[in-house]
């Protein structure tokens, strides 16, 4: 009866709360997620922003079909609630947003691992919070009543709801003819992943597709042909020989290197046992695009090598080292395929970072205790270890705990620092003081463990903190490259008894003009491996060092290739 009447007699207005009841229902189950990740400062605001805009879809049906609101609305929310215990629950356990690298940890290890975890993590109050969840879940539920609007008026809020979710975010790609449906998919995709249940679904399907290209990339690693007329100095004797790479620290911000304020004081006492390398400068101002010159063959004239020619990884394993790879960088996203390749090509791997937002709260702490793991309960005699920090990526704030937030003003900046930057440039420093603390621990930790071996540290690309003439950019551009995106720091630690049974003065080479896309000969150097294609002119502590254009840019575009020591200042 009334259905007809509505037909007869459409009303004129928009049933406006009866259209935000429905709305809110659905938001709910992801809005509450993004609450919390936003109360805990898990991550940028970003994810919020999406899974509102993205809950409009679900109004769709309930415009096209009101005479079934009740049963429409209750078969979605059910299916958004039970995906929204998973995402809430690992939020419960982790204070983390739910993401792809979760699923591949989850695929990764073994079902007893994981319900040890969540046994561990069980603490009582989540019984009661979901019980109040799910009865708000209801109570909304309750207000939903059918949206009486004309055929009219619902299709035009259905085709504005399309608009919006659909056309409104290629709209930029139309504009620049690079359409394709592909492409528009994946910004889609993009948009609506922060929501349930594309979190989850979106998550697997990228999961899966993620595993192909790696195991791809991993089949053509393991056919490339090992290293010719291969000699290891150290054959035989027990080693420890780590790696770790820092990631957007700008050496310009360390004491170590003069900086103004003691950002570097633990590394600062250490100095004496340090070498400080001075000019080394990284190819590219990108993490993956950097680390495949840093771990492989491949430079800024060959950039393919990669895929050719053994990485550092195979050479250290070819050496008879147990590898391993300790990352607290993100694991399985769609730009860290390469990264996770290279990680799955040590023996083993620690995960420590399942963000799905690389701008996510993560603390390179999280790397302490499996390195001192390793170093103490490993039985292997020879090992090779590779540390990726997260170190000071943006969102600079999110890298330290509150204990590091010492730099909060002025004092021991330059005059023409605006006051706008002053925040910026302090949370950046802060950043830069508590990656101090984490690579002295680990150098402290190298010590204490009485391991024969060196540490080598350097950042994988540098980042410009208004640091600039003009003083302001911020971040990193190669389209408009500065010297602070590039120069790095680049330091090695060597314990007593390496330094006794291989002494090395670094004295006159602290200085050299190096590009980090030539390490793997200074760490073959290093570490007394040679073969066929080793080239001692390329290792930064070689005795036959020859100085190179310092070559930055895309090689895909080799006209676009610079020598930064036109950018750098002669000293
Ligand atoms: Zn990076």
């Amino acid at each position: 009866m009334s259905s007809v009447l509505q037909q007869n007699s459409p009303p004129a207005k928009i049933d406006w709360p009866a259209l935000g009841w429905a709305y809110l229902f659905f938001w709910y189950f992801s809005g509450i997620h993004h609450v919390l990740l936003q109360l805990a400062g898990a991550t940028i605001f970003a994810g919020i922003r999406q899974a509102t805009i993205a809950s409009t879809l679900w109004l769709i049906p309930l415009l096209l079909f009101p005479n079934r609101t009740r049963q429409i609305s209750a078969t979605i929310g059910i299916i958004l609630y039970l995906f929204s215990l998973v995402s809430l629950g690992y939020f419960c356990i982790y204070r983390q947003e739910f993401s792809q690298s979760v699923i591949f940890i989850i695929f990764e290890s073994n079902a007893a691992e994981a319900s040890e975890y969540i046994a561990q993590y069980f603490v009582w109050w989540m019984i009661p919070a979901a019980l109040i969840y799910s009865a708000g879940a209801y109570f909304l539920w309750r207000r939903i009543r059918p949206l009486c609007l004309s055929r009219r008026t619902a299709w035009i809020l259905v085709t504005l709801i399309m608009l919006f979710l659909f056309a409104y975010p290629n709209y930029r790609l139309l504009r620049h003819s690079e359409f394709s449906t592909a492409l528009a998919a994946e910004t889609i995709e993009k948009r609506m992943e922060p929501a349930v249940p594309w979190q989850i679904i979106f998550g697997y399907t990228q999961y899966r597709k993620q595993l192909a290209g790696m195991q791809q990339l991993l089949d053509q690693n393991n056919s490339i042909p090992p290293l010719n007329k291969f000699k290891d100095a150290n054959a035989g004797f027990p080693a420890t020989l780590v790696l770790v790479i820092g990631e957007s620290t700008n050496k310009q911000h360390m004491s170590l290197y003069g900086y103004a304020r003691a950002t570097t004081p633990r590394l600062d006492a250490l100095r004496k046992e340090l070498a400080v390398f001075t000019q080394v400068v990284a190819p590219r101002p990108y993490t993956i695009e950097t680390l495949q010159q840093v771990l492989t063959f491949a430079d800024q004239e060959n950039p393919d090598l990669y895929l050719t020619k053994p990485s550092l990884m195979n050479m250290m394993k070819q050496a008879g080292y147990k590898t391993f790879w300790v990352t607290n960088q993100q694991t399985m996203t769609k730009r860290n395929t390469m990264l996770t390749n290279f990680s799955q090509q040590m023996d083993e791997q620690i995960y420590l970072n399942n963000s799905r937002a690389q701008n996510s709260r993560e603390y390179d702490s999280n790397v302490l205790v499996p390195f001192n793991r390793i170093l103490l309960n490993d039985p292997a005699e020879r090992k090779f270890i590779i540390v990726h920090l997260l170190g000071t990526h943006m969102k600079y704030d999110y890298r330290y705990p509150t204990e590091y937030e010492i730099f909060k003003n002025r004092t021991g900046l330059p005059d023409w620092v605006r006051d706008d930057q002053v925040p910026v440039i302090n949370s950046y420093d802060n950043a830069v003081l508590f990656n101090d603390f984490v690579v002295s621990s680990l150098i402290g930790a190298m010590a204490s463990s009485q391991a024969n071996g060196f540490l080598v540290y350097f950042s994988d690309h540098g980042e410009d903190v208004f640091d600039s003439p003009g003083h302001a950019i911020l971040g990193r551009n190669e389209s408009k490259p500065t010297p602070p995106m590039y120069t790095v720091p680049f330091i090695v630690w060597s314990s007593e008894k390496w330094r006794a049974l291989h002494p090395r003065n670094f004295a006159g080479q602290l200085e050299r003009r190096y590009g980090t896309s030539h390490f793997i000969h200074t760490w073959a150097d290093l570490a007394g491996i040679s073969f066929d294609g080793f080239d001692p002119s390329k290792s930064l502590a070689g005795k036959d060092f020859k100085e190179r254009p310092l070559l930055v840019g895309d090689p895909g575009a080799q006209q676009a290739l610079i020598d930064l020591r036109t950018l750098m200042p002669v000293d």
